[in-house]
């Protein structure tokens, strides 16, 4: 039986983004990053580059490299950037590994696990979990073709690591949906893979360089270019890197150029605005405005009483931000607990509030959470807020 695809970021194409009317149906299903735009808008030249027309043409980045098709300029901005904010250790000794998208990367990092030697013996295929509610992207990712070396199967906390030996565990930390913080629920740490998408300073404080096996990122959460498609992963284990690489270039033979090349020069900008003085400083603008969300969300769910909302850890020291500063997760994870019958809150907002969300049931729990983006254009985001306080 062909499992039922469940939704990855961007799949569903459904209504448009850039609303103005007040009856039209407004998209907060996708964790698309557009609340970055203003502030790419007003940086000008410092993030813009061009590319004459017989550049970047090979398909070879760098022989010598482990990852021939890595950008040496897109690997520099990595790993300074890493520098900067010290959300993770990406020295030489780390192997980079750039992806379309952390999705492809995903998929490398199961596929360089699962064929590691050191498994040779091993009964497959490998079962793969995370704790629920984990990102709707596992699952559909894990599955979707079948696959004889690995397999979805399910929630961590219910699983028996000795029954079935070896397994991959994945870890999203902050998570997709709920915004908490997690760790391994398992002793091992070689079949982990830690999904970083959203450890960077503008979601959550910054408390120590992450320093695991397999860490997976991209510029779609921490610069909001996901139109880039790009993602890097910073791999300790040169087989399993020579493997990831090997994925990638089975499917897609590398990865642009172009787009290194221009994620390149976005992240040199950030990194610009904080060592050279540029004057733009990304992080400090996504805390800004992620707060005025968050304030102006909790206010509203404070109002009217229908959703309950998790507790966050408390504020903690951010070395990146030098101060103590709160979760700001890039997603509300909302259960409906008002006065009327509803058992699919993510029906309801659609049906009643026009208004597309991700059901609860796509994160391996029930159909009352919803997750809601808050990383919409200011338009969007404000309808949300006025749709929110009809709501009883
Ligand atoms: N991991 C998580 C936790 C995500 O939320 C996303 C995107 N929503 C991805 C991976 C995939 O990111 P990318 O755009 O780089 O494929």
């Amino acid at each position: 039986m062909v499992a039922p695809i469940v939704p990855v970021e961007g799949l569903v194409v459904t209504a448009s983004n850039g609303i103005r009317s007040h009856d039209s149906v407004i998209n907060l299903d996708h964790g698309d990053p557009m609340i970055y735009e203003k502030f790419w808008k007003e940086t000008g030249d410092v993030s813009s580059f061009k590319i004459q027309g017989w550049e970047n043409m090979s398909y070879f980045s760098d022989r010598s490299n482990l990852c021939w098709f890595l950008h040496h300029e897109f690997a520099s901005q990595i790993r300074r950037i890493h520098r900067l904010v010290g959300n993770a250790f990406a020295d030489e000794n780390c192997h980079i590994v750039v992806g379309n998208g952390s999705t492809q990367l995903f998929q490398a990092a199961l596929y360089a696990l699962s064929t590691h030697p050191s498994l040779a013996e091993t009964c497959r295929p490998i079962p793969v979990v995370s704790v629920v509610p984990h990102y709707s992207g596992y699952p559909a990712a894990t599955d979707v073709l079948q696959s004889a070396l690995y397999k979805w199967a399910g929630d961590a906390n219910s699983f028996d690591p000795h029954a079935t030996d070896p397994f991959i565990e994945v870890i999203c930390s902050p998570n997709n949906p709920d915004g908490l913080l997690n760790n391994s629920v398992f002793k091992q740490i070689t079949n982990n893979i830690h999904d970083l998408a959203y450890y960077w300073p503008q979601y959550t404080p910054i408390t120590n360089a992450a320093d695991y096996n397999i860490m997976l990122f991209t510029v779609s959460k921490c610069t909001g270019h996901a139109g880039s498609r790009l993602g890097w992963a910073l791999v300790k284990d040169k087989d399993v890197a020579s493997r990831m690489v090997q994925f990638v270039e089975l499917g897609t033979i590398g990865v642009s150029k172009d787009s290194q090349l221009r994620a390149a020069t976005i992240l040199r900008a950030v990194a610009d605005g904080y060592e050279e003085g540029g004057g733009y400083k990304l992080f400090h603008f996504g805390r800004k405005v992620m707060t005025e969300r968050w304030d102006r969300l909790r206010q509203v769910l404070m109002a009217n009483g229908a959703f309950s909302l998790l507790e966050y850890p408390p504020p903690a020291y951010c070395g990146f931000m030098r101060e103590k500063t709160s979760h700001l997760p890039a997603f509300a994870w909302l259960k409906y607990e008002g006065n009327l019958d509803i058992e699919d809150t993510a029906n309801f907002l659609r049906t009643k509030h026009n208004m597309l969300t991700r059901s609860g049931k796509h994160f391996g729990t029930d159909s009352k959470y919803v997750r809601i983006s808050l990383l919409e254009r200011e338009e969007t985001f404000n309808i949300f807020i006025d749709r929110m306080s009809s709501i009883f």
